[in-house]
């Protein structure tokens, strides 16, 4: 295989995920794109997992959508030339630091807000870890096809709310009842809403940005709002800035509606215009990894757990950084420098043809795994050691006491929590006074994947006992005096034997930072 088709094949690559807040549209306008792409049939698995209303502690039915959603948690397709990756960042229960550490996959982001409710909490927690990983952030203002928000008003949330500069490339003409279409300064053209009308059609612009010739919206005053709201923008708006999108200090905004399929292919060809193909990672080295450097490596950001007990296997995802995956190769486990025959392997092609299927830097696969990984390592091939920079954690929110059923079992309790703390499933904490476990998470989710595989993996029963949302914070241990933990925070370590308190809530950590002003306290991210 030459450079030049290694070039080739990276350059193809967009690989991103949808952030959103739960019901704000992801699923919809991923179906929508699946169906650019030509994955007809592959667009309703996404609507079979979202119609979960599973009872939570039924793991089989869980594991029987979940056996979806581990092949539509990252969706491959081909679009105008380009080969596409959407890896998927659950929202509501399925909220967990996999979704976090998803985004450390990906080489730029779509961020889906509902124009009636404007940014919602979830949202701003994802572009949070967007914008530390300084990724570009695509911005789709959905469900224009009802009445929203003052299209002004959500440009400048994005602005004050998420702190990141705006650039509109279309606006809308009226929303809901009387939405006419898009003003669309990028393409130079007005794009028409006409609901039951087959395809796209669209009114071309004069260098003065009027529509040419005669056109149903002469006259119309609400084209003459948007036509006007557009000017003033683009008179007292941001600059469109290449670099600062690049590095996700801009956002360009799209509005559209993925349910009438509106908006959603003009976003899709403009994304794929500006979004990145893959770049360069950093090692600990101290070297850049470039996309198409021959020698084959990558990072494992997510195991998925099989929920099954007769298949105890789980998968490692691993994001390709370098170079191009064949099957049944080795490659070193950097963690144990050990060699690993990379056999037994899941690409995650949804339009498969055996002709394409080869996956390279940019692309996710899915190794079966009998417990060789963890979150966070590297793999790679040749004798040049890689280690890539160390997946961040986040600060869980979510707290519960655990401990043993069966006291006489504390064997396999104590080895069952070792591993899956290990694997970065969850996070584990030790309080001062008593010595008593209890754990961490970011999502809900996590609790109840631990207490299954506690169970059926280690043949060891859990007790859990919630404690609620909690303020994590880590102390300096010199400054540490254990006089400190009172009613209101418990003092606990981690498993490096760092220091941190849970405090109860903002106040009880209000109140702690007043009576210890000279304390720093600190989250991770
Ligand atoms: P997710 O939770 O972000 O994946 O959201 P879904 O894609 O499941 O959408 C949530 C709800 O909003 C569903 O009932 C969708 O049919 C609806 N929805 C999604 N996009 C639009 C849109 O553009 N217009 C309208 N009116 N409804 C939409």
């Amino acid at each position: 295989m030459s450079d030049k088709k290694l070039n080739e094949d990276v350059s193809k690559r967009r690989t991103f995920a949808i952030i959103s807040h739960p019901d704000a549209g992801k699923t919809t306008i991923t179906e929508q794109l699946l169906l650019f792409g030509g994955i007809v049939r592959e667009a309703g698995t996404v609507k079979a997992r979202k119609s979960g209303n599973f009872a939570k502690s039924d793991w089989m039915e869980i594991e029987q959508k979940r056996g979806i959603s581990v092949t539509s948690s990252v969706m491959q397709f081909d679009y105008e030339g380009k080969r596409i990756n959407i890896l998927d960042t659950p929202g509501h229960e399925d909220f967990s630091e996999d979704t976090y550490r998803t985004l450390m996959a990906v080489d730029s982001a779509v961020m889906v807000i509902d124009a009636a409710k404007g940014i919602e909490p979830q949202t701003k927690k994802l572009f949070q870890i967007c914008k530390m990983r300084g990724i570009p952030i695509f911005t789709f203002m959905n469900k224009l096809d009802r009445d929203g928000r003052e299209p002004m008003e959500l440009v400048s949330q994005l602005e004050d709310v998420l702190g990141i500069e705006a650039y509109p490339m279309n606006w809308p003409i009226g929303s809901g009842r009387i939405l006419k279409g898009l003003y669309d300064r990028h393409n130079h053209r007005v794009e028409l809403f006409e609901p039951g009308v087959e395809g796209r059609h669209f009114l071309p612009l004069d260098d003065e940005g009027n529509i040419k010739g005669d056109n149903q919206l002469e006259g119309d005053s609400i084209y003459d709002d948007a036509k006007e709201e557009m000017d003033l923008i683009s008179e007292a708006g941001n600059e469109f800035d290449p670099d600062k999108i690049a590095n996700g200090d801009q956002t360009p905004v799209f509005f559209g509606s993925a349910l009438a399929n509106f908006g959603v292919q003009t976003f899709l060809d403009a994304y794929l215009e500006m979004a990145p193909a893959p770049g360069q990672h950093q090692t600990l080295q101290d070297k850049e990894i470039q996309p198409i450097d021959e020698k084959f490596s990558g990072f494992v950001f997510k195991i998925q757990a099989n929920m099954n007990p007769h298949h105890r296997d789980r998968i490692a995802f691993v994001r390709i950084c370098s170079g191009r995956f064949e099957k049944g190769m080795d490659v070193t486990l950097d963690r144990t420098k050990r060699d690993i025959r990379l056999s037994n392997v899941t690409e995650f092609m949804a339009n498969t043809r055996e002709n394409v299927k080869t996956a390279v830097a940019g692309d996710i696969i899915g190794l079966y795994d009998t417990g060789n990984f963890q979150i966070g390592d590297t793999i790679y091939t040749g004798k040049d050691e890689v280690t890539f920079e160390k997946l961040p954690q986040f600060t869980p929110e979510l707290f519960m006491r655990v401990s043993a059923k069966n006291v006489m079992k504390q064997k396999s309790f104590h080895k069952g929590i070792k591993q899956l703390v290990q694997e970065g499933a969850i996070q584990l904490y030790t309080t001062y006074s008593t010595g008593q476990y209890i754990l961490g998470a970011v999502g809900q989710l996590q609790f109840e994947v631990f207490k299954f595989r506690m169970q059926n993996e280690y043949n060891s029963d859990v007790l859990m006992e919630p404690m609620g949302s909690k303020i994590a914070r880590w102390i300096d241990p010199e400054q540490l005096d254990e006089k400190m933990s009172s009613s209101r925070n418990i003092l606990v370590r981690d498993t490096n034997d760092d220091p941190l308190f849970l405090f109860e809530n903002q106040f009880a950590e209000r109140w702690f930072k007043g009576k210890y002003p000279d304390v720093k306290l600190t989250a991770k991210l």
